[in-house]
């Protein structure tokens, strides 16, 4: 198991830190960024960090952004038209993108509906939408799809 070692700057307590984190855990991983909720400081509170493959902090989010997905996953989704963004099967290259857009193309997967993506990034689910279609006309998602959902 081989630790890389990660700087960045906590945009809550504005210190430097250092995480050591499992260089497997990074490059095995099927999302490129990778989200990795870093907990530190006192008060401890957490951030995620988005690491692309080459060990590079591409974004960071004030906040558990891990458990957020999780608590939007948890929940049943009404019968509802929902759009659900689809990610591209390669990898893309996250050059011109700026933090935003980047943490959406981590977040996307093809599962993720634009309402759950607007819950865990707190944006506007139409400011999630355009943002999509924009990352489509680049190439960095396939496209949007527009599905049916059930109970
Ligand atoms: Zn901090």
């Amino acid at each position: 198991m081989t630790q890389i070692s990660i700087a960045f700057g906590c945009p809550i307590c504005k210190k430097d830190v250092n995480v050591q984190l499992d260089s497997e855990k990074v490059e095995s991983s099927v999302r490129n960024p990778v989200p990795v909720v870093v907990t530190h400081g006192t008060p401890e509170h957490a951030v995620t960090i988005f690491v692309d493959k080459e060990h590079r902090v591409r974004a960071i989010s004030a906040s558990d952004i891990v458990q957020r997905i999780a608590d939007v996953e948890s929940k049943h989704t009404p019968f509802t038209r929902k759009f659900v963004p689809i990610p591209v099967d390669d990898e893309v290259s996250l050059s011109g993108l700026d933090h935003v857009q980047i943490t959406l193309v981590a977040l996307v997967d093809g599962k993720r509906s634009g309402d759950e993506l607007a819950k865990i990034l707190e944006i506007p689910k139409m400011r999630v939408k355009i943002l999509c279609e924009q990352l489509v006309r680049m190439g960095k998602l396939d496209s949007v799809r527009v599905v049916i959902s059930e109970k």
